[in-house]
């Protein structure tokens, strides 16, 4: 797989409209808007920082993904995600090599992007995301 860079790295956080005021008053990064993804249960909201971003994640529903990451683990750092060229091939190279995955095929993110997530398991405890954005 052709991964090109460091997509974003996912922050959980308990309030967007909390959390925001960090990255965008202190450190003065660009708020560029929030977008619900319902299937995910999650809010996003996007900093570019560069040829990444900081993307904050809050929960819509206390049975969400993120909700739950809260509530083991506290706010802070969930995911980091790596932009590849080709999901699909990625996503089956992982399989060839019996790497355990979370999303068998790419489903659809915030922004439009294709994404698809590797299982903390074969990762040493990082979950880590695939990011394809044509
Ligand atoms: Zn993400």
């Amino acid at each position: 797989m052709k991964i090109t860079k460091i997509d974003h790295l996912g922050i959980a956080v308990n309030s967007i409209e909390n959390g925001k005021s960090f990255w965008s008053d202190v450190l003065g990064l660009k708020f560029e808007g929030a977008e619900t993804v319902e299937t995910q249960k999650v809010t996003t909201a996007f900093f570019p920082v560069g040829e990444s971003e900081v993307e904050l994640l809050e929960s819509t529903s206390p049975d969400g993904p993120v909700a739950k990451y809260i509530e083991k683990k506290g706010e802070g750092i969930q995911h980091i995600a790596f932009r590849v060229e080709n999901i699909e091939e990625a996503l089956q190279e992982l399989k060839d090599k019996g790497i355990k995955l979370i999303d068998e095929t790419p489903r659809i993110g915030a922004g439009g992007a294709k994404i698809a997530f590797i299982h903390p398991k074969a990762t040493a405890g990082v979950l880590v995301e695939l990011c394809q954005r044509d």
